[in-house]
C-alpha cells in the first residue's frame, strides 16, 4: 500500500444536513489522510439543483470545522484541482461524456420508457436477471441525427466491455469480485444531458488526482462502474475503502427513527466535539488494546488502515454519553463554562447579562457537578434549582423524607442557618453536624430533606456546597417554603 502523496477526499451533497454517518467517512477521510502527512480536498456535491443549498453547504462546513475535521483544498479554499463545486464543472463533465461517445466506449439509447417496461416483464417471465438488453448498442451517427430529428430523447450508457469481471481492491474487504453478469451498459447521462454521480464523481476524484476515496459500504456496487468509465477514459483509478454501515441498536440502517441523525442536533443535544470524534471513530475502527479514550490528535498519531474493521458498527448511544462525560470533564474547564452558559441563556434561565455579570457563580454551579455532566445540557436537570425556584419536590422524595416531624426539623435547620455568617460550605456542614449532634437526629433526617427542599430532587452534588453556593437568603427561603409544604400536603 503506497502510503505516500495521499490525497482523500470529502464529498458531501448539500441537500441537507451533516449527517453522522457522513461525519464518520468525513473522519476517516481525513484520518487516511493526515496519519499519513497527506492531503484532504473537500468537494461539493451539489449536481442536484433542486435539493442543493448554499446554507446546507455552509452548515456542513462550519459541522466538520466544529468536530476539527479539515482541508486542504475546498470550494472555501481554492486549490489546483478546482472548481471545487460539481455544479462549476459541468464542461468537465460535457467534455469526457464526448470522450466515450466519440471513442465508442459509450453510446446513446433512445429505448422508449415502453420498450424497457417490455424487456423487464419478459425478463422476470424468463427468470433472468434485468439488465439492458443492448438495443441500442450498434445505432450509428446517423441513426442518432435521424432519431434527434424525430425528437427522441436519449440517455447515455457505457458500453460494458465484453465478458470482463471487475474487481474492486478494497482497502479493507480485499478483493471484491464482480462478474461480468452483474454489470449491464449501464446509464450516466440523463435524458436531461445531465451526467449521474457515477460519472460526475468517479471524473472528479480522478481529476483531482485524488489517490484513496473513502466511502460508505452503500457506494460498493457503484465502484465497478465507476472504475468501467475511468479505465474508458484511460484515467487513473484510485483506491477505494469502503467504511462498514452504522446500524441502529435493532441493527436496522441508522436513521432518525433511532434519535439525532446530524451531527448538529447531537451538538445541540450538549454532546462536545473531542467525544463525538472518539466516538465516531470507533465507529469502523479501534486500537486494538484497550484504549477508549482518543482526541482528534491522538487518533492521527494511533491510526492505521489495518485495523479498520468492516463488520457493521452499532450506534449505542449511551456509550456516546460516557464518552462525553470523559470529554466533559477533560475539556478546558472555560470552554465548558462557555457551553453551559450558551444553554443557559438558550434554555432562557439565565439572560446574557446575568451570565456576564455571575460568571464565577456558574463556574463554580458547573465546578461542583464535577463528572456529572454527561451532556451540557444534563446543567438543566442537575441544576436547574440555582436558576429559578420550582414547586414540585421529586414525589420519591416527598414519600421517603418528607415526614411528619420533617417540619420541625426544618425550622430548626434553618433558624441556625439563617443566623449563620459567613454562609460557607464549611460553615453549612458544621452548623448541621451541631445540630445532628444536639438533637440527636440521624443524618438521613437532616440531609435527605434538606437537599429535597433546596432543589427539589433525590441526588446531585454535594449538600454543603450546593447550599453555600444557592447562598443563605435563597436557602432559608426554600426551607421555609419547603416546612410550609409539608404541612399544607399531610405526608405521611
Ligand atoms: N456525494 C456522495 C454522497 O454523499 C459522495 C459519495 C462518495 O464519497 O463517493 O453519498
Ligand atoms: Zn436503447
Amino acid at each position: 500500500m503506497k502510503l505516500e502523496n495521499i490525497r482523500t477526499r470529502f464529498a458531501p451533497s448539500p441537500t441537507g444536513l451533516l449527517h453522522f454517518g457522513n461525519a464518520n467517512t468525513a473522519l476517516f477521510n481525513w484520518l487516511v489522510a493526515r496519519a499519513h502527512g497527506g492531503a484532504v480536498t473537500l468537494r461539493i456535491e451539489d449536481t442536484d439543483t433542486e435539493r442543493s443549498t448554499r446554507d446546507f453547504e455552509r452548515k456542513i462546513m462550519d459541522d466538520l470545522a466544529w468536530l476539527g475535521i479539515d482541508w486542504d483544498e475546498g470550494p472555501d479554499k481554492g486549490g489546483a484541482f478546482g472548481p471545487y463545486r460539481q455544479s462549476e464543472r459541468t464542461h468537465i463533465y460535457r467534455e469526457q461524456i464526448d470522450k466515450l461517445l466519440t471513442s465508442g466506449a459509450a453510446y446513446r439509447c433512445y429505448c422508449s420508457r415502453e420498450q424497457l417496461e417490455q424487456d423487464r416483464a419478459r425478463q422476470q417471465e424468463n427468470k433472468e436477471s434485468f439488465q439492458y438488453v443492448g438495443r441500442c448498442r450498434d445505432l450509428t451517427p446517423d441513426d442518432w441525427a435521424r432519431l434527434d430529428a424525430e425528437g427522441k430523447p436519449f440517455v447515455v450508457r457505457l458500453r460494458k466491455p465484453a465478458g470482463n469481471a471487475v474487481t474492486v481492491h478494497d482497502m479493507i474487504r480485499g478483493d471484491i469480485v464482480f462478474e461480468a453478469d452483474a454489470i449491464d451498459d449501464f446509464i450516466f447521462v440523463r435524458s436531461n444531458g445531465e451526467p449521474t454521480f457515477l460519472l460526475t464523481n468517479a471524473v472528479d476524484d480522478s481529476l483531482m488526482q485524488i489517490t484513496h476515496v473513502v466511502r460508505g459500504e452503500d457506494h460498493i456496487s457503484n465502484t465497478p462502474k465507476q472504475i468501467l468509465i475511468l479505465n474508458a477514459l484511460g484515467l487513473p483509478v484510485p483506491q477505494y475503502m469502503h467504511t462498514a454501515i452504522i446500524l441502529g441498536k435493532d441493527k436496522t440502517k441508522l436513521s432518525k427513527r433511532h434519535g439525532a441523525v446530524n451531527v448538529s442536533q447531537f451538538r445541540e443535544q450538549g454532546f462536545v466535539a473531542p467525544a463525538m470524534v472518539n466516538y465516531l471513530a470507533f465507529l469502523g475502527w479501534n486500537p486494538k488494546d484497550e484504549r477508549e479514550f482518543f482526541s482528534l490528535e491522538e487518533l492521527k498519531n494511533n491510526y492505521s488502515i489495518e485495523a479498520m474493521s468492516k463488520n457493521p458498527s452499532i450506534f449505542d448511544y449511551d456509550r456516546l454519553r460516557y464518552l462525553n462525560q470523559h470529554w466533559i470533564a477533560h475539556t478546558d474547564p472555560e470552554r465548558i463554562l462557555d457551553l453551559v452558559i450558551d444553554f443557559l441563556i438558550k434554555a432562557e434561565l439565565v439572560t446574557p447579562q446575568s451570565a456576564q455579570d455571575n460568571r464565577a457563580w456558574i463556574r463554580d454551579i458547573v465546578a461542583i457537578m464535577g463528572d456529572r455532566l454527561k451532556t451540557i445540557n444534563d446543567i438543566e436537570e442537575l441544576g436547574d434549582y440555582f436558576f429559578k425556584d420550582f414547586d414540585d419536590y421529586h414525589p420519591k422524595g416527598v414519600k421517603k423524607y418528607f415526614k411528619e416531624s420533617t417540619p420541625e426539623h426544618l425550622e430548626l435547620i434553618e433558624r441556625t442557618l439563617s443566623e449563620l455568617d459567613p454562609f460557607t460550605q464549611e460553615g453549612v456542614d458544621a452548623a448541621l453536624h451541631r445540630i445532628m449532634e444536639e438533637h440527636e437526629l440521624p443524618p438521613a433526617k437532616v440531609i435527605h430533606p434538606l437537599r429535597l427542599a433546596l432543589t427539589g430532587k433525590i441526588f446531585g452534588p454535594g449538600l454543603f456546597e450546593l447550599a453555600a453556593l444557592l447562598g443563605k437568603e435563597k436557602a432559608v427561603e426554600r426551607i421555609r417554603k419547603a416546612a410550609q409544604w409539608i404541612s399544607d400536603n399531610n405526608p405521611s
